[in-house]
């Protein structure tokens, strides 16, 4: 395969954010990717860079989710959610989705590295980027959902929109794609392509194959609904047979990959039973395309498969030479007991998918891009600003250099780190996730009003702004009260000085006097 400019996106605080002890999403685990890639030396051979968040933020992810959402994310804390009930069910924050300490900042490394990835394919500095931080596809415009609350994908594929007229968004997360397919529902300039498990109130329970796009965008979603058991050999076939042709019918000018890894044996939350052969494998078919590739991370709750599937993956990206199945002795070694090799082994469990099933499946996918109308055409197009046209400076030495013990931002975060002890997954979490309930197209498309299709101003009328001024009101009472206590504080430090200077005054009379 021929070399390609690959950029890395990591931040080195992304490891140190914690959504609760029993919470299965574990961010620790991309510091824990990132560093099977440091001992592997993939580094060497890709540009890595740190995601910059301090140029990234409401306006930024505004493009597409609203606006009083976004400011509810930045203002809510684990101290303040009590206080905003209302809300918090509203954009469904709280139990699946909970506030923890860093929630926005860490949303803000999510979308940051995804659309600079996009940026950096836009503009040529890269075949290929990488930002395993990103890939939360659940995210919708105004509500978090599973475990996802700003959707960087979205971010990435707006940005991407800007330069290339037809984006694919393809999806090998355990879980149905939503948020994504969502976003895009009525427009034919991304087709989006879920393979997840569907059915018996899998989360999020969309994603039938007859859910196909609406109006201008009829076609251009693509679902494979799958059951459980996977293996390599099945899912490598039917995902080959459909994304050749979707590439054969749609004809995109750049990809972008969900790699979501809950999708590999032995997940906590998943049900397949791919190895990293199989999960990797669908990688190397999209990287051999040759388009403008923006491959993300996602699912993924067995936190030692997760490393091991995004590090491995990295290497197929950047086309190295099979890494030694034994793992190099680094700092969280012991997560990997008791094999400590690269590679899993696929378990003893039935695939409950029938090929005759898949096969009437691929049928039906392939009915409907047969039909296509002539995908959208290379003509002009509005073309909004560059969302981050400052370039990003190397990090390497920052990089090389991150000590790959738990390392603290300034914010408190001793009371919320990942403790030191979780190389195990507490039990019976898969018993308390609850049942979703399917939710109906129709619930979708009357959400969205689709009145048009998607057009060329669409990047603007993704901000839908709805006046909810509680959380503005909220805010400013907040900031009013800040500036008092600033004043009172200001005020009695003055006091204090005067004090002690004219204590001092006092001392050097008195001395004066007596000498
Ligand atoms: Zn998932």
């Amino acid at each position: 395969m021929s070399k390609k400019k690959v950029s890395y996106f990591y931040h080195s605080d992304v490891g140190n954010y914690h959504y609760s002890t029993e919470h299965p999403m574990k961010p620790h685990r991309i510091r824990m990717a990132n560093e099977l890639i440091k001992i592997y030396g993939l580094h060497n051979k890709m540009q890595i860079f740190s995601p910059k968040i301090e140029q990234f933020g409401v306006r930024e992810m505004t493009k597409f989710h609203s606006d009083e959402y976004i400011k509810f994310l930045k203002l809510i804390t684990p101290e303040t959610q009590d206080q905003f009930q209302r809300q918090m069910n509203s954009f469904n924050v709280g139990e699946d989705s909970p506030v923890f300490v860093g929630l926005f900042d860490f949303c803000k490394i999510s979308s940051a590295g995804s659309v600079e990835g996009a940026s950096k394919l836009n503009l040529g500095k890269s075949d290929i980027a990488i930002n395993w931080a990103g890939g939360l596809h659940h995210a919708k415009t105004d509500q978090a959902s599973g475990f996802c609350y700003v959707n960087d994908i979205v971010l990435g594929i707006l940005e991407l929109l800007k330069y290339h007229n037809r984006v694919l968004y393809i999806d090998i997360d355990i879980h149905h794609g939503d948020g994504v397919e969502e976003a895009f529902y009525t427009t034919d300039r991304v087709m989006t392509c879920s393979f997840h498990k569907y059915g018996s109130g899998y989360f999020p329970g969309t994603g039938n194959i007859k859910d196909v796009g609406y109006k201008g965008g009829k076609n251009y979603s693509v679902n494979f609904p799958l059951d459980d058991g996977m293996d390599d050999e099945t899912y490598v076939k039917f995902f080959k047979k459909t994304i050749t042709a979707v590439m054969d019918f749609y004809q995109p000018n750049a990809i972008v990959m969900q790699c979501g890894a809950d999708s590999l044996s032995g997940d906590r939350l998943g049900c397949f039973n791919l190895t990293l052969k199989g999960h990797g494998e669908c990688v190397k078919f999209i990287r051999s395309y040759n388009k403008p590739l923006l491959v993300l991370g996602g699912g993924g709750y067995t936190i030692k498969n997760v490393s091991r599937c995004w590090a491995y993956e990295t290497s197929l990206l950047i086309d190295q030479t099979e890494l030694p199945n034994e793992l190099p002795i680094h700092e969280f070694y012991n997560y990997y007991t008791p094999v400590y090799q690269l590679h899993l082994e696929p378990l003893y469990m039935p695939n409950k998918n029938d090929s005759l099933v898949l096969e009437k499946h691929f049928q039906e996918i392939y009915e409907n891009l047969k039909d296509l109308i002539p995908s959208p055409s290379n003509g002009e197009r509005f073309r909004p600003p560059d969302l981050l046209i400052n370039e990003s400076e190397f990090e390497t030495d920052e990089f090389l250099n991150e000590k790959s013990d738990f390392r603290f931002t300034e914010k408190e975060f001793n009371s919320q780190v990942q403790p030191f002890n979780e190389f195990y997954e507490s039990p019976n979490y898969r018993q308390k996730n609850k049942l979703w309930v399917k939710k109906s197209i129709e619930d979708v498309v009357q959400k969205y009003k689709f009145d048009s299709a998607f057009n060329n101003k669409i990047l603007e009328s993704f901000n839908i702004v709805n006046n909810f001024n509680n959380i503005n009101e909220i805010e400013k009472e907040r900031k009013k009260e800040n500036v008092i206590k600033e004043r009172k504080e200001e005020k009695e430090r003055k006091e204090r000085k005067e004090k002690e200077s004219k204590q001092k005054e006092r001392t050097e009379r008195r001395e004066k006097e007596s000498k």
